[in-house]
C-alpha cells in the first residue's frame, strides 16, 4: 500500500491550491476592510483607493501601516466632536457676563453683586426685568420713557468712597 507518483503530485497540488485560495481569500478581505475603514476616515476617493491599492500591493504590511498611518478619528467621530465643541462655544457665547467686571453674571440679577454694574431694569409697570438701553417692555407693552429712568450702563460709586466721603473730599482726592 504505497502511494505512487502521481497520487502524491495531486494531493500536493490540492494543498498548494487550498493554501493558495485561503491566502488569497485573507489578502482580498484585508483590502476590503482597509478600503471601508478609510471610507469611514476620510471622504477623499483618492485616499481611499490609495489606502486599499497599498495593502493590496505590500498585504499584511500595508495593512500594518496602514493601521499606523491612518486618520484617528473617523468621521462620524469627527463630527460629534465640532457639534460638542460648537455647543461648548455658544454655551459660552451666551453666558452673561457683567460689563463692568467681566465676571458671570445670572439673567435674573439686577446689578452685579461684585462691582455694583446696573445690569438690568425692572419694568416700571409690571415689573419683568429689562435690558437697559429698552424704552419699550416686552412684556406688558408699557413705555419706559419719561419714568425717571436712566437708560445706560450706570456704574455705581466704589464703596469705599460711598462710605461716609462728603463731596468735599472727593474733589480733594480728584484735584490730588
Ligand atoms: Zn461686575
Ligand atoms: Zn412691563
Amino acid at each position: 500500500m504505497t502511494l505512487d507518483r502521481e497520487t502524491l503530485n495531486t494531493i500536493l497540488l490540492y494543498g498548494i491550491t487550498a493554501s493558495g485560495a485561503v491566502i488569497a481569500a485573507i489578502w482580498l478581505g484585508l483590502i476590503l476592510w482597509t478600503w471601508r475603514d478609510m471610507r469611514q476616515r476620510s471622504r477623499d476617493p483618492l485616499a481611499q483607493v490609495a489606502a486599499s491599492l497599498m495593502v493590496a500591493v505590500l498585504g499584511l504590511f500595508g495593512v500594518i501601516i496602514y493601521v499606523l498611518l491612518r486618520p484617528q478619528e473617523t468621521l462620524t467621530e469627527a463630527y460629534e466632536r465640532s457639534l460638542e465643541e460648537e455647543a461648548l462655544l455658544q454655551n459660552i457665547e451666551t453666558r452673561p457676563i457683567c460689563p463692568g467686571c467681566g465676571r458671570a453674571v445670572k439673567d435674573a440679577w439686577q446689578v452685579c453683586p461684585y462691582c455694583h454694574t446696573k445690569l438690568k431694569k425692572p419694568c416700571v409697570h409690571c415689573g419683568e426685568l429689562l435690558e437697559l438701553p429698552w424704552n419699550l417692555c416686552p412684556y406688558c407693552a408699557g413705555s419706559q420713557v419719561g419714568a425717571g429712568r436712566v437708560p445706560q450702563p450706570q456704574v455705581v460709586t466704589p464703596p469705599a468712597y460711598a462710605a461716609g466721603a462728603t463731596a468735599a473730599d472727593a474733589v480733594e482726592f480728584v484735584e490730588e
